[in-house]
């Protein structure tokens, strides 16, 4: 297997990761990665064969370039409409070189509701703390991103973040892999769940600002820990084994 058939597998993997955790249900959402160097992009295409995001194959995965169009016209493969989330965001941020757009419902009741996502736990899952510890940018808007001016006024949106709410529509994630991406999706997802419990439970509090000051200038043990190179680094390539061997029964 070459390099860039195996970076097709690790896009059709991670959408498979992230349909197994029902991050996203049926057809809708999009993983992409960057191959490394270059201005095209493996995303995960539509055709009316598909079974969904879950059962995503690496022969979905069609290669595009900066502008969205489809190299080499797969059969029956299109590129996703909302293709330029993912074009936006490698043109605009050279360090990003994996992207997933998904719409997990949990974490979209917080945008209907207007809720914050709070700090409310720390070691539980120090990567999800130090994403509501640095504050997690909402875009405004509720429409579908098909043009490549909403793309960047997406991209507006996430600033320098590598996490965005989208009001009543998803998420979008952009890292320096593709699998950082997805488990940057998966940590959000975990602290919208926790919110969302929590408040059913009871009075949810902040951990304390003590606490909160040790997380948010931890040491970020995913972020940009690889050579840029597109490929995961330290524990993050472990964390994503086990999600891997989850969709492999
Ligand atoms: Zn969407």
């Amino acid at each position: 297997m070459t390099n860039i058939d195996d970076l097709r597998e690790r896009v059709a993997q991670a959408c498979r990761v992230l349909g197994t955790l029902d991050l996203t249900k049926a057809a809708t959402g999009h993983v992409s990665a960057r191959l490394p160097g270059t201005d095209r992009v493996f995303v995960r295409a539509r055709g009316q064969d598909e079974l969904g995001v879950r059962y995503t194959t690496a022969a979905e995965v069609i290669e595009v370039d900066l502008d969205g169009r489809a190299i080499g016209n797969p059969p029956g493969l299109v590129a996703p409409s909302e293709v330029f989330i993912h074009t936006s965001l490698y043109r605009a941020r050279p360090e990003v070189n994996g992207v997933v757009h998904v719409h997990p419902s949990k974490v979209i009741l917080f945008t209907i509701c207007k809720k914050p996502l709070l700090p409310l736990f720390g070691a539980y899952d120090p990567s999800a703390a130090k994403l509501a510890l640095d504050g997690i940018p909402t875009y405004e808007r509720s429409i579908t991103i098909t043009t490549p001016e909403l793309g960047a006024d997406l991209v507006r949106a996430i600033g320098s973040k590598r996490v965005c709410l989208m009001r009543g529509h998803g998420i979008t994630t952009a890292h320096q892999s593709v699998e950082e991406a997805a488990l940057d999706a998966i940590a959000l997802h975990e602290l919208a769940t926790i919110n969302y419990e929590a408040a059913l439970l009871g009075d949810p509090e902040p951990i304390s600002e003590e606490d909160q000051v040790v997380f948010r200038s931890g040491r970020e043990s995913r972020q940009y820990s690889a050579a840029g190179d597109g490929r995961p680094g330290g524990r993050a390539k472990a964390v994503w084994r086990y999600y891997t061997a989850l969709t492999a029964s």
